[in-house]
């Protein structure tokens, strides 16, 4: 397959499809050869079903034939294997649920399925998306594609290798406190976290459902534009999906004009994004492309994240509290692993728990039991959810100065496989730029602003409520005049 393939927006596969340069099959087939190919390596799927994949295809074509072909009818998608798709293995990377096959479909993968789009397959993750790395999976860890000895980042760290290596046109991920930003900016993609609520959680396997939100991970903005015009909606079935008019999220993208086509957009620079803990190599690439903002136009103010520092020990109460609760289902009785031999039903219980969970599940199950238990309820519970509130007011202050937020996504490039496994907090500082909006609720996004040794980095957009659309404007200009997001590892053309 040419590189002109491999490398195509999502526009313009559309647009081949629609003027039978190419057809589905044969644009599905081409990345299921690709996925023969370099995923034995790189891991990035765990299931995959050709005759599934071929079958939905072959149903895009006659679609297209039709005449009824919508912007991504017959484009072949990679789906993080947290939702459910019916008839498909969905593991979300835990043995606990090794063998279960979805009986229903995730809202997203329904409305992927209703615009014509092709499941390529299911996607690696850490177990019940809990990690930065990928290697809390139970099907093993994804390798980067800018370097073989290192982590993709996590959770989604599947899709996130599957969209580097173009092992798909693009995937879906999730993110409770970074798992697309974070993984967005270590392999070198876009990727966004919509507000909460704008996208349903039905049918998307729990982890801490206050902070859960799926989201687009594509080459760009342009890319993730399209997808959420696809995923984003209200749904009754989730009952925190938000009722609000259908937007179109490419509205405002457009080529860029003029010497300043952001002038007047007033960006927000948060000291506390640019302290101690920041690598060398990554600020300075951050610096650049907020310089390159400024020739755009953009205004930069100086603004303060007061409680910013507190967010990684308030999310590591309040998400492990809430996945001790949403793990609590998996008991072996009417789903999932359940151990082959036992005394009696608690017996039963335990070691099914026991056996099926991996090593970081059950210490946030441990930590999410105390910080809920009797005693400790108000000491370590509550008090989170009060200092959860003054990070999300840091941020409605910020909006009264700008318009956008920008900084760092992760405080370094891809690690090592290995550096950080034996570290939970090393690992957990990962997501140290991410997760106070997540706890916000407010959309976060991660675009590819250049190099550090090689290795690709992030420059983080975070946007007030429901302001995506602009975000996607800033991020769709800024690719304009830039060609990082276009940027492929080497070795696996
Ligand atoms: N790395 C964070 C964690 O382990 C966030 C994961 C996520 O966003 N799913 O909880």
């Amino acid at each position: 397959m040419t590189n002109s393939i491999i490398n195509a927006s999502l526009a313009q596969l559309s647009q081949m499809l629609a003027s039978k340069q190419v057809s589905s099959v044969e644009l599905t087939q081409a990345f299921l050869t690709r996925i023969q190919q370099h995923n034995p390596t790189i891991n990035a799927y765990i299931a995959l079903d050709n005759e599934k994949t071929l079958a939905q295809a072959q149903a895009a074509d006659a679609r297209i034939a039709a005449g009824d072909a919508e912007a991504l009818t017959g484009i072949p998608f990679a789906q993080k294997d947290i939702f459910c798709a019916k008839g498909w293995k969905t593991t979300c990377g835990s043995k606990m649920l090794a063998n279960f096959v979805a009986p229903y479909d995730a809202h997203v993968i329904s409305q992927f399925d209703a615009v014509g789009a092709v499941n390529l397959g299911k996607t690696n993750m850490d177990e019940f998306a809990m990690g930065s790395s990928n290697e809390t999976s139970y099907f093993g860890g994804v390798k980067n594609p800018w370097d073989f000895d290192r982590v993709p980042g996590g959770s989604s760290g599947g899709s996130a290798a599957a969209v580097a290596a173009r092992l798909c046109a693009a995937a879906t991920g999730t993110d409770t406190g970074g798992s697309i930003r974070q993984p967005a900016s270590l392999c070198g993609f876009t990727g966004l976290k919509p507000t909460y609520g704008l996208v349903s959680r039905y049918g998307m396997i729990a982890f801490a459902s206050s902070l859960d939100q799926a989201g687009p991970m594509a080459k760009s903005a342009e890319d993730c534009a399209l997808m959420m015009n696809v995923m984003a909606g209200f749904d009754a079935r989730d009952s925190t999906s938000l009722d609000r008019p259908k937007e179109d999220y490419t509205r405002g993208l457009s080529a860029v004009t003029g010497s300043q086509p952001l002038k007047g957009l007033r960006v927000g620079l948060p000291k506390e994004y640019f302290a101690t803990g920041l690598d060398a190599g990554v600020s300075k690439v951050v610096q650049d492309a907020i310089a390159e903002y400024r020739k755009l136009g953009a205004e930069m103010v100086d603004i303060s994240l007061p409680n910013s520092q507190l967010s990684i020990p308030v999310y590591y109460v309040l998400a492990p509290a809430e996945a001790s609760s949403n793990l609590s289902r998996y008991d072996g009785v009417r789903y999932g692993h359940r151990t082959a031999e036992y005394d009696d039903l608690l017996d039963m219980y335990m070691k099914s728990r026991a056996e099926g969970f991996g090593a970081e599940v059950k210490r946030r199950i441990l930590i999410g039991t105390y910080v809920l238990s009797a005693g400790y309820y108000d000491a370590y519970y509550l008090k989170a959810q009060q200092i959860r509130r003054l990070i999300a007011q840091d941020f409605t202050e910020a909006f009264k100065q700008c318009d956008v937020i920008m900084g760092p996504t992760a405080p370094s490039t891809a690690f090592k496989a290995g550096e950080k496994a034996d570290d939970p907090v090393a690992m957990y500082l990962q997501d140290v730029y991410t997760i106070a909006t997540n706890l916000a609720g407010l959309p976060g996004m991660s675009i590819p602003a250049g190099f550090s040794n090689g290795l690709p980095v992030g420059l983080q957009i975070i946007g007030n409520y429901f302001d995506e659309a602009r975000m996607l404007d800033v991020a769709h200009a800024y690719q304009q005049v830039t060609d990082w997001h276009q940027a492929m590892p080497k070795g696996i053309e």
